[in-house]
């Protein structure tokens, strides 16, 4: 088992809007993992559609974008965390639960939390990387390497003229 094995971990809107960041957070840390980084961010389309370009296809997509957009709750954000360890992925999937609340084993995050709409999204309070290339791939859109807080992946330096905004 890979020991700095790592995982995205996001708290969607619904999990935010009901309050759900302590039960949420207490629930995966039965998993014995490191928070190796953390943030609360909104959610523009352009993240989203490449979170989720894998199900483009699907009926249900035009929703989930608006979902994790935060159109739905009050609280348009996300909070957003890495979880490393002896095999976060597995761990974090089955704290998680099932895709489908209704579906999802009661004692689980969704299957706890989740409910189903009566437009049909699934508002299962959790996103979980499915598998090592899906956590990747995720964790590197979600985050800079400077925000995480030891290399989880190799990086470069690059020369640049970004406007910031500091502190006044
Ligand atoms: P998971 O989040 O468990 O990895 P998927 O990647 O298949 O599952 O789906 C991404 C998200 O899309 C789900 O977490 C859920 O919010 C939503 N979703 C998946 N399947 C459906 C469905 N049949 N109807 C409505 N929403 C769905």
């Amino acid at each position: 088992m890979k020991e700095k094995e790592a995982t995205l971990v996001l708290i969607k809107p619904d999990g935010l809007a009901k309050s759900l960041t302590g039960n949420v957070l207490t629930r995966l840390s039965e998993a014995k993992l490191e928070i190796a980084a953390s943030k609360c961010l909104r959610v523009s389309r352009q993240l989203a559609e490449e979170h989720y370009k894998a199900l483009r296809d699907k009926p249900f997509y035009n929703e989930l974008i608006d979902y994790i957009m935060g159109k739905y709750h009050d609280r348009k954000k996300v909070m957003a965390l890495v979880y490393v360890g002896p095999g976060a992925i597995l761990r974090v999937r089955e704290l998680s639960g099932a895709t489908n609340p209704e579906e999802a084993d009661p004692t689980t995050i969704r299957g706890q939390y989740g409910r189903i709409t009566t437009k049909g999204v699934y508002e299962n309070v959790v996103h979980a990387s499915a598998n090592a290339q899906d956590a990747e791939r995720e964790i590197k859109l979600w985050f800079e390497p400077g925000e995480i807080i030891f290399p989880l992946y190799p990086t470069q330096p690059i020369e640049t003229t970004v406007k910031k905004r500091i502190w006044s």
